[in-house]
């Protein structure tokens, strides 16, 4: 067994080599390119399924990389949050969806994703605060997404920081709702003021019974704790109807529209005025 063991340590050893080495030259890459200006954000619209208005957008980060083309969050997101690059990432994301913000009609809101990491810098609520201040964005226009690995760093400091930022006046939405351990419990604890149902629950719909009983509760235990809800993944026109006869809040997903850059969801905006 010992020779086994040596065996197999000697037959992953090189590819483990390449990988730390793959990584840091990512690890690199990546500074490089936060100096570039290489990231944008697109803009995803969530729409109100009773008046079918778009009432906000979420904001999701690409890299446009020099020779990979656009590549995506769940491709650098992870290391940037290993290496710390994830707080000069994250306060950009943040301006700039606030700044961008700040030139829509009144009524549209912004979601902005938050790191766990970003979550463990006691500063961030100041760092909100004087975010919304330098771009002029009204604070009941951000919307704060955190998900449920946030909230294991002890409940106390979790209670405080939601209330300082609840404080300020930002909204707080526990995004993909339904996925991890403690969801439930969270929700009466902390001061959430918005939930997103995974797609995880959505993509098997509207034939799933499991998923459809699912689905259905999460937007009755919303509504009575006094929360929006949004579903998210929507992805076909059955989806929609299932879930705009549960009476969600909003609906975001590629049936509504994909991410779209900055200039084209004004465009979108505008072309459902038009019509
Ligand atoms: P998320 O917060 O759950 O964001 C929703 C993801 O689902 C987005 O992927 C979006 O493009 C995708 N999506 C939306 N509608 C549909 C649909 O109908 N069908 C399918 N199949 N997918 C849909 P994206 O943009 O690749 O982002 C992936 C994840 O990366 C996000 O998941 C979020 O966790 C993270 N992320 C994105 N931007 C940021 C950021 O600025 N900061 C941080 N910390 N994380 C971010
Ligand atoms: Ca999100
Ligand atoms: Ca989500
Ligand atoms: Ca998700």
């Amino acid at each position: 067994a010992k020779e086994e063991g040596k065996g197999t340590f000697r037959v992953f050893e090189p590819a483990m080599a390449e990988r730390m080495q793959a990584r840091s030259r990512m690890e690199a890459d990546l500074r490089r390119a936060l100096g570039a200006g290489e990231f944008e954000l697109h803009f995803q619209p969530l729409v109100d399924v009773r008046t079918g208005a778009v009432t906000a957008a979420e904001a999701l980060v690409r890299w446009r990389h020099p020779e990979q083309g656009l590549v995506s969050p769940a491709d650098f997101i992870p290391l940037a949050e290993e290496t710390g690059l994830i707080a000069p990432l994250g306060a950009w994301v943040l301006h700039t969806a606030c700044l961008q913000a700040a030139s829509w009609p009144s009524d549209i809101k912004v979601a902005v994703n938050l790191s766990p990491v970003q979550f463990r810098d006691d500063g961030l609520p100041q760092a909100v605060a004087d975010t919304l201040r330098a771009t002029g964005l009204e604070a009941g226009r951000l919307e704060l997404e955190i998900t449920e690995g946030v909230l294991l760093d002890g409940e106390e400091r979790t209670l405080a920081m939601l209330t300082k930022l609840r404080g300020i006046g930002v909204g707080l939405a526990m995004d993909d709702f339904g996925t991890g351990y403690s969801s439930l419990s969270y929700l009466r604890r902390f001061p959430f003021s918005k939930i997103k149902i995974d797609r995880s629950f959505v993509s098997l719909l509207p034939d799933d019974a499991e998923s459809a009983a699912i689905v259905r509760a999460i937007i009755t235990m919303g509504a009575g704790l006094g929360m929006a809800t949004t579903v998210e993944g929507v992805e076909t026109a059955e989806q929609y109807a299932f879930v705009a006869a549960e009476r969600c809040g909003q609906v975001q997903g590629y049936h509504v529209s994909r991410p779209l850059p900055a200039a084209a969801f004004l465009g979108f905006l505008s072309g459902l005025e038009a019509a």
